[in-house]
């Protein structure tokens, strides 16, 4: 089950468990959830009006907070499943599924569990898999935020050459070691007993040396 123990709601309710993501999401029983969606002040408001059974008249739901109102748009659509608010939606090919209503703490959570842990899909693949599970206002928008912010997403959608940090210049130098670039390198040791190599590749400078010892024997100037 997604973002759900085996027993917050009705097995016809269920994810399938091989939905890409569901593994970083958060897991609580239906009881946390029910009282997860109660510490969300928006959530909490319309837990209360869907239990009156009336929607508010037109006037009345301007003076609502805004994402109270968009709980409102959804009207019809919110159903309580063993006391957990869900959000009915019919996708594409006409299934019917239902969206666990999901309290802001969480959706953090949800947007890193499935874009970054799910290899850092586009928005429309991202949004899919959140559609797929979880309802919230403005979901599409925290989608395009997420996606947007994502460094790992704006890295890969930047033009090739825009990606070098700095240009590469030359370095000048005004006397003999000034500046030393050390390179170093063991290998499987040679008949002469040479397996440690260092190199000052800007003076061609290479210095050679037995094992185990690293004491230098032997100077070439290549
Ligand atoms: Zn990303």
């Amino acid at each position: 089950m997604v973002g759900c123990s085996n027993t917050a709601v009705p097995e016809t309710m269920d994810c399938p468990p091989t939905l890409p993501g569901s593994e970083s999401l958060p897991t609580l029983t239906r009881d946390e959830w029910v009282a997860a969606q109660q510490r969300d002040p928006a959530i909490q408001r319309i837990v209360i009006l869907k239990e009156s059974g009336k929607l508010p008249t037109r006037t009345k739901r301007k003076t609502e907070s805004s994402e109270v109102q968009r709980y409102l748009n959804e009207w019809q659509r919110l159903s309580f499943k063993s006391g957990v608010l869900y959000r009915s939606r019919i996708t594409g090919d006409g299934n019917k599924v239902h969206q666990l209503v999901l309290p802001r703490q969480y959706r953090a959570m949800v947007l890193r569990g499935l874009h970054d842990d799910v290899g850092h899909l586009g928005k429309d693949r991202t949004l899919d898999l959140v559609r797929s599970r979880f309802f919230w206002p403005y979901m599409a928008r925290d989608v395009e935020t997420k996606i947007k912010s994502c460094e790992r997403c704006v890295r890969r959608r930047m033009p090739q050459g825009a990606r070098s940090v700095a240009p590469l210049v030359n370095i000048q130098t005004s006397q003999p070691m000034e500046l030393v670039c050390m390179d170093y390198l063991t290998l499987e040791e040679s008949k002469g007993g040479i397996s440690n190599i260092s190199g000052d590749h800007r003076s061609l400078h290479t210095l050679c040396s037995r094992n185990p010892n690293p004491e230098p024997d032997r100077t070439d100037y290549s």
